[in-house]
């Protein structure tokens, strides 16, 4: 439960229970601190922000088991492991059909009577638009499940610049630092490693300073996709650097449930690991230790085991 900033509490609430007929009761199994957490924890976010009186569940990353569903669900039954995006969708409407589940009209979070995804149940609405279910053969792989985790919420695998060693064991033949002990332009150093800017820049916290060096590092006529929640971008983006290189501004927030098929499958084939991405794992009862450690970057992502 969020009580307010460096303030989550492990407590008893009542259960989400199903309502409607679509909806279906997942046990977590697995679940994670995600970036996006570490605003209102900091104070930084009004979101989220109740009044001491009124904690919020918290919590959008999970995965776990069935165990009830209601009458309509035909997708799946209880028993099934499922990996749940962090946004719940109908599957029908329009943007559902384009593959855009995170503008679905019918959409939902999880938060309130759904359950927050840092607890031991939540509610999936619309289970068969929503949750995407992970073959049983993988019950016993908790590697291979430690892997799909960071799908639930690709968002939550950019959030920090400090994360170089992991970027190395994924692959990256060249790192650059900037901040306290790094370089002091880090997008210059782009530019020269790339002998005049990257072609595909990502640009994953959205604070303006980071926008600012995603920019500069971008090489012109190319394009910056971005996938952080924007945040502190307050005074607003100065599109003149974007304009002066004609350089493309695209993305938003991911529809991960449009993803679940390709990145899912290479996960549970073995040929894509993201779980590095996790430094530390907690127990539920030590939730509040994850999001310390995440706050003073002592981990990159922290796994919870409800
Ligand atoms: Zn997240
Ligand atoms: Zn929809």
């Amino acid at each position: 439960m969020y009580h307010g900033p460096e303030d989550v509490r492990v407590e008893d609430v009542p259960r989400p229970e199903t309502e409607n007929p679509g909806d279906a009761l997942v046990r977590v199994i697995h679940t994670a601190v995600c970036g996006s957490d570490l605003w209102p924890y900091r104070g930084h976010s009004d979101r989220d922000t109740p009044s001491r009186n009124t904690p919020s569940r918290i919590g959008h990353e999970p995965m776990g088991i069935i165990e009830e569903v209601g009458e309509d669900v035909w997708s799946v039954q209880p028993g099934d492991r499922v990996f749940v995006p962090f946004v719940v969708s109908c599957g029908e409407c329009e943007f559902c059909r384009r593959g855009l589940h995170t503008s679905c009209v019918n959409g939902d979070s999880w938060s309130g009577d759904n359950g927050g995804a840092q607890g031991k149940y939540v509610r999936s609405p619309h289970a068969d638009g929503t949750l995407v279910r992970i073959p049983d053969r993988y019950d016993d792989d908790e590697e291979t499940l430690r892997a799909a985790l960071p799908l639930t919420d690709v968002l939550g695998t950019g959030h920090y610049a400090d994360r170089l060693d992991v970027a190395e064991a994924f692959g990256a033949t060249d790192t650059v630092l900037g901040g306290e002990g790094g370089v002091d332009d880090e997008a210059e150093r782009v530019r020269d490693l790339t002998h005049g800017g990257a072609e595909h820049v990502l640009e994953c916290v959205s604070a303006t300073s980071a926008m600012e060096t995603a920019v500069g590092a971008c090489r012109p006529s190319e394009t910056v996709g971005y996938v952080g929640v924007p945040h502190g971008t307050g005074d607003g983006l100065d599109l003149f650097d974007f304009f002066g290189d004609n350089i493309t501004l695209a993305g938003g927030v991911a529809p991960v449930h449009a993803y679940a098929d390709d990145p899912l499958a290479d996960v549970l084939g073995g040929t894509l690991d993201p779980s590095p991405v996790f430094t530390k794992t907690v127990s539920l009862e030590d939730v509040d230790e994850g999001y310390r450690a995440m706050d003073e970057r002592e981990a990159v992502k922290v796994l919870v085991e409800p």
